[in-house]
């Protein structure tokens, strides 16, 4: 999401502030100790600000100054004195650079790859971080993975089938982009394993989309605390938030009650993922035929139907019941 990666950003740029000020207040006090040190830094500054001026002049199809060379060969001896000057010192090279927790980036979160800037590793750890936190992954299934996957908790008939639409399932995480608009519709008993499924599927993603993973009747409840005055967020603020999310995974559709307001909300939040080509992935003890025979009430209703089935051209059914073994 654009708010989380803003927020991120702007924590990095108040971590690298505090950061160069700390090596400021380093270099300062080792410029008092060591004077000519202090005298080094400073003419090669200068030397470097009239060879980038120099070089600006080569852009403009000014020709190039003769003197550049020169200067070039100037720095190089400034170079050489200041590693002497350190040695001299018994101060190591390395501290006279900021103290980056990341070297590769120098904490920008991003690296130069030839002709383009790609995100740095420390940076897309720290997304899928936020990310994590952002889901709203019950706890119950935080640590769900593919790989850890459990069949022979299903039922023997069952558990083939079952590894069949977590193979699918994998597959699909893996051609999964932000805005291919793809959705998956996967149908079971109560205790088949669905949501531990959506566990997965957040799991496998946070390193490169943001997740939301709600259950609707849950989601409509936080809806009617906004009604309270001293609520922190307004209701829109929430609607908005699971709109724009980068993968929406919707558990147990149905167990509420299609109310006006629940299809209202619904039809909004489905008919702009929908527009914006925005994965959903939706789960419901209902198959989508029973779905749209509970949601065809109203005019909500037919636009949410209509929506999904559009969206969710992958339909899953999951068998078994897990808790019964559980
Ligand atoms: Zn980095």
């Amino acid at each position: 999401m654009r708010d989380d990666l803003s927020h991120i950003r702007n924590q990095e740029d108040e971590e690298r502030k505090i950061i160069l000020a700390e090596h400021k207040h380093y270099m300062d006090s080792l410029f008092v100790q060591y004077p000519p040190l202090k005298e080094n830094f400073d003419q090669a500054d200068h030397i470097l600000k009239q060879i980038i001026s120099a070089t600006f002049s080569k852009f403009k199809g000014e020709p190039l100054g003769a003197g550049i060379a020169a200067l070039e060969t100037r720095l190089d001896e400034l170079m050489a004195q200041r590693l002497s000057l350190l040695k001299e010192y018994q101060l190591d090279p390395v501290a006279l650079q900021p103290k980056w927790n990341c070297s590769l980036c120098q904490d920008t979160g991003m690296i130069n790859q030839g002709d383009k800037y790609v995100v740095c590793p420390c940076a897309q750890d720290k997304r899928a971080q936020l990310f994590r936190e952002r889901a709203n992954l019950p706890l119950r299934i935080a640590n769900a993975t593919f790989a850890s996957a459990n069949f022979d908790l299903y039922q023997p008939e069952y558990r083939k089938q079952a590894k069949t639409n977590y193979a699918y399932v994998q597959e699909f995480c893996s051609q999964l982009r932000t805005d291919s608009g793809q959705g998956l519709f996967i149908h079971g008993t109560t205790g088949s394993g669905k949501s531990y499924l959506l566990g997965c599927i957040a799991n496998n993603l946070f390193d490169k989309m943001s997740v939301r993973y709600m259950v609707y009747a849950d989601f409509l409840d936080s809806l009617r605390a906004t009604f309270n005055r001293e609520a922190e967020h307004s209701e829109q603020q929430l609607v908005d938030e699971v709109k724009n999310v980068d993968l929406l995974l919707l558990d147990d559709l149905g167990i509420e009650k299609p109310t006006e307001f629940s299809l209202k909300y619904l039809a909004q939040i489905i008919d702009y993922r929908y527009r914006n080509l925005k994965p959903l992935v939706v789960t419901s003890n209902f198959t989508l035929t029973e779905l749209i025979r509970r949601f065809q009430t109203d005019l909500y209703g037919e636009r949410i139907v209509w929506r999904l089935g559009e969206i969710c051209s992958n339909i899953l059914e999951l068998k078994g019941n897990l808790r019964m073994i559980l």
